[in-house]
């Protein structure tokens, strides 16, 4: 941690942080590909340590942190170092009648000092990826990790100023305090990953320096799945997608399911199935499930399942042990709408079902509660797959499987109302961390006094055809024709 960080610390660092960016050292694409290698070189020779602080924080499984952190962002830098001269190059548009002669072109730019404030679910992924968005746009960056993944934050500390530029980019750690205190500076942009209700204070926060900002919030998940489904591949992919996924704790993990009536008993006991062969007989012992963050989000959790209105619901799981911060898989059956696990966010090992006469009524359930930032379907129904697509909102979906929208870099990841605004991952990263410019070029030549005043009638004529795109009355407007 930046020692005694307060307002005048975190003046200093964002002081410090725009002096270099204002030397114009982070624009040449030069320093951008450094950078970009720096992080990929440490991705390779630090990832024992990487992995050591997300077993630390939670308990992650080797290969999860592997496939579900680490080489995300290899995969990012890989992509980002690949496409960075196409993304930097101006991109040419047509020019419009009204400024012929010119050329036209629109200018990525960087903004500046931007800020990244970091969650702890996949602290490693969600704070290093938006850096290499930031500076793949030139930008100098502040990265605030999560204080609720010590280890990880730490790690960042230690490790990041061995790999790339120091007078550009630097680690703050902390928790609210240094946050606010970062806060209160003027950033040019800040990308906010955690809750909504943080994410209104950073908004607020932000308004005041008219700060633009990327909000990566969560939501309520909804996976609707039909009768006619391949019952053992969707399980698997729903159980994968809930927990192998940090054991929930992760913003794009299925939230609840929504199924008929009829299919309820019949999926969830292939999902009992599928569960019992991944994690076994007793999953509060199986090193392939995360452990809860911490005892404040372990009692968040014990909340949920407490709670009288869906007292008699659990079918599955249920088991948990207080002092290892485990929570069994846990499956409720036709849990009430009313109910707190319908309510909130689960972020953990729980997966409320939810029973309806149609399908088609889960659409209206889901659009009914805040914008989702992911929501499943699965289906063989070509039809009901279109309905959903056009009809249920939502920041990303996937069709017949979970999570993996997240892993194609081609597609925007980001929310949509409650889930968030603005998006990232691949050239949405850039886009997001620079300014789109305008810029039209003339030269001195085919200068029309047309333009001016004085507008006589003659001129009028002639600039409405040509803005309205109507040759012919510029025609006659030039030959002097006027009607009698
Ligand atoms: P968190 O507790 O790590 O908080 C996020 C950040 O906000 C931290 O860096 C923290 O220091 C800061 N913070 C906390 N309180 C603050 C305050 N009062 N003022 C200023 N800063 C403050 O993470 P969390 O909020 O528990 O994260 C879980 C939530 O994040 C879930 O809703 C989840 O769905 C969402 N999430 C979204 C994404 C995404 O990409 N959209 C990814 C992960 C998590």
């Amino acid at each position: 941690m930046e020692g005694g960080f307060d307002g005048a610390g975190a003046a200093e660092v964002v002081a410090e942080l725009r002096e270099s960016f204002e030397s114009g050292r982070t624009r040449s694409f030069e320093w951008r590909v450094a950078q970009l290698k720096g992080i990929a070189r440490l991705i390779v020779e630090k990832e024992a340590e990487i992995t050591a602080a997300l077993d630390d924080d939670l308990a992650k499984p080797q290969i999860e942190s592997f496939i579900g952190e680490i080489s995300m962002v290899r995969e990012s830098c890989r992509f980002a170092l690949k496409e960075l001269k196409r993304w930097m190059k101006p991109e040419k548009v047509a020019t419009s009648v009204t400024t012929f002669p010119s050329s036209a072109k629109v200018v990525s730019e960087p903004l500046g000092v931007v800020l990244i404030i970091s969650a702890w679910n996949y602290p490693f992924l969600l704070s290093i990826d938006p850096v290499i968005g930031a500076i793949a746009a030139g930008n100098a960056v502040v990265l605030k990790p999560s204080e609720v993944a010590p280890a990880t934050s730490s790690f960042f500390a230690r490790i990041l100023p061995d790999y790339v530029d120091n007078s550009c980019i630097r680690v703050v750690e902390g928790s609210i305090p240094e946050t606010t205190a970062l806060l209160d500076q003027k950033f040019d942009k800040i990308l906010y990953t955690g809750n909504a209700r943080v994410g209104r204070i950073v908004m607020t926060a932000a308004a005041k320096h008219l700060t633009p900002v990327v909000l990566e919030l969560g939501g309520k998940c909804p996976v609707l799945v039909d009768s006619n489904v391949d019952i053992k591949v969707a399980t698997r992919r729903i159980v994968a997608g809930k927990w192998g996924c940090n054991s929930g704790q992760a913003c794009i993990a299925p939230d609840y399911i929504i199924t008929t009536k009829s299919f309820a008993p019949k999926l969830v006991d292939a999902l009992k199935i599928t569960l019992e062969k991944f994690y076994g007989k007793d999953p509060l012992e199986s090193a392939d499930l995360s452990r809860i963050v911490n005892s404040n989000h372990f009692k968040r959790l014990m909340n949920l399942l407490d709670d009288e209105k869906v007292s008699g619901t659990i079918v599955h799981g249920g088991q948990r042990n207080e002092k290892r911060l485990r929570i069994a898989p846990t499956i409720l059956l036709d849990v009430p709408s009313d109910s707190l696990i319908m309510k909130e966010e689960v972020f953990g090992p729980l997966l409320p079902i939810v029973t309806v006469d149609e399908l088609r009524e889960g659409f209206g359930l889901i659009n009914s509660k805040g914008k989702p930032l992911a929501a499943y379907l699965f289906t063989k129904d070509r039809k009901l797959e279109e309905k959903f697509v056009k009809s249920v909102s939502a920041g990303g979906m996937v069709i017949n499987d979970t999570i993996l929208q997240v892993t194609n870099p081609r597609l925007p990841f980001g929310g949509v109302g409650e889930s968030g605004m603005g998006s990232y991952h691949g050239k949405f990263s850039f886009d997001a961390f620079s300014h789109k410019k305008a810029v039209l070029s003339r030269g001195f030549g085919g200068d029309v006094s047309m333009r001016y005043p004085p507008y006589t009638a003659h001129k009028q004529k002639i600039l409405r055809g040509l803005i309205t795109g109507n040759i012919i009355a510029v025609f006659l407007a030039l030959i002097g024709w006027t009607r009698h």
